[in-house]
């Protein structure tokens, strides 16, 4: 349905965007996830037709958008931050992009009522968008995408500002709400449990460049490149014999020193450096013995050791994965 083609952008000496190829098949959800300032709402920008493209192209249902402009272009769009009209109320911000098409007043008043029901928010018609909270401010911005029905919609960091129970809330409505409209689906979020809750693939950026794209299952547990390791915060290491791997913490347990006695599993000695506390178990890193490498330990049900403690570490197979990059 999209397919983006070798796409650069470049703000005066730099690439925000750099030879990108990605594809949105109908009724797909994609999610690209990156840091802050991977080039995640530049790439949006250019899909949209809203800032120019150094090369390559946008192509839709194998059309080049090229001389398309930015309303024709057949995609809803959901701004960061929303970008709501604060002085107008919310039927009056759903109606907005329902006008640009020229729709005759009845049946704009009649979608615009359609999309607010459709995300909740019946009801709220009249309401000045300053007086709602953070979670109905993200509904108006998605009502206002889906209400010209476009075929694509694209979402910049839609939960970005909600905390966190909303959050999770509204990522199981949105998926709900993907289903049921059946439209494709272009997301991007530096968060990933939102990516990886969400998407049929999903897309990891790094500087403008596509580091791996795969299933959620796929990237989760085969992260393809260093960067892409170190972003879903496995360990990088080169001390488990392995060569250069990928460990993820929960990979990695703290062993009793006489309990691995008379097998041939490897173990690794280290000193615990620091613990923290992560909603549902700590993470500890420990130094390896004879050399400079840490490595981080995710303890689930055990106690976990106090920092200065010598401990002895053994890693499961299954998620040791080694790095070709
Ligand atoms: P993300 O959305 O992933 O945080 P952006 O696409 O906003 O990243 O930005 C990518 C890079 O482009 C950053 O280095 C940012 O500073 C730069 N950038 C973004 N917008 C502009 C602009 N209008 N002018 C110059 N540089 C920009
Ligand atoms: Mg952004």
């Amino acid at each position: 349905m999209l397919e983006v083609r070798g796409l650069s952008v470049r703000y005066g000496d730099a690439l925000a965007v750099e030879g990108l190829d990605l594809s949105v098949a109908d009724d797909e959800v994609v999610c690209v996830l990156g840091p802050s300032g991977s080039g995640k709402t530049t790439l949006l920008r250019a899909i949209a037709g809203l800032e120019p493209i150094a090369a390559g192209a946008v192509l839709r249902d194998g059309v080049d958008l090229a001389d398309v402009s930015p309303h024709r272009r057949g995609l809803g769009f959901m701004f960061q931050e929303h970008a709501l009209f604060p002085h107008r109320d919310v039927i009056g911000n759903v109606a907005f992009g329902l006008r640009m098409h020229r729709l005759p007043k009845d049946q704009v008043t009649a979608r615009a009522h359609e999309v607010l029901a459709l995300v909740g928010l019946d009801g709220f018609e009249r309401r000045s968008v300053r007086e709602l909270s953070g979670g109905e401010r993200q509904r108006v911005a998605l009502a206002r995408a889906l209400a010209p029905e476009p075929r694509l919609l694209m979402l910049d960091e839609p939960l970005g500002a909600l905390d966190r129970a909303l959050r999770d809330d509204l990522a199981r409505e949105l998926r709900h709400l993907f289903e049921r409209l059946g439209v494709a689906v272009l997301l991007v979020t530096h968060d990933h449990d939102e990516a990886f809750a969400l998407g049929d693939r999903v897309a990891v950026v790094h500087a403008g460049r596509i580091e791996q794209i795969g299933t959620p299952a796929d990237v989760w547990r085969r992260p393809a490149t260093e960067f892409v390791a170190r972003f879903l915060g496995w360990n990088v290491t080169d001390s488990l014999g392995a060569g250069r791997a990928a460990v993820r913490p929960d990979a990695l347990r703290i062993v009793a020193n006489d309990t691995l006695a008379g097998t041939l599993t490897s173990t690794w000695e280290g000193t615990v450096l620091e613990r923290a506390f992560h909603r549902d178990h700590f993470l500890v890193r420990v130094a390896l013995s004879g050399g400079n490498e840490t490595l981080d330990v995710a303890i689930h049900d055990a106690e976990p050791p106090t920092i200065g403690d010598t401990v002895r570490l053994a890693v499961d197979a299954d998620g040791l994965v080694p790095l070709l990059d």
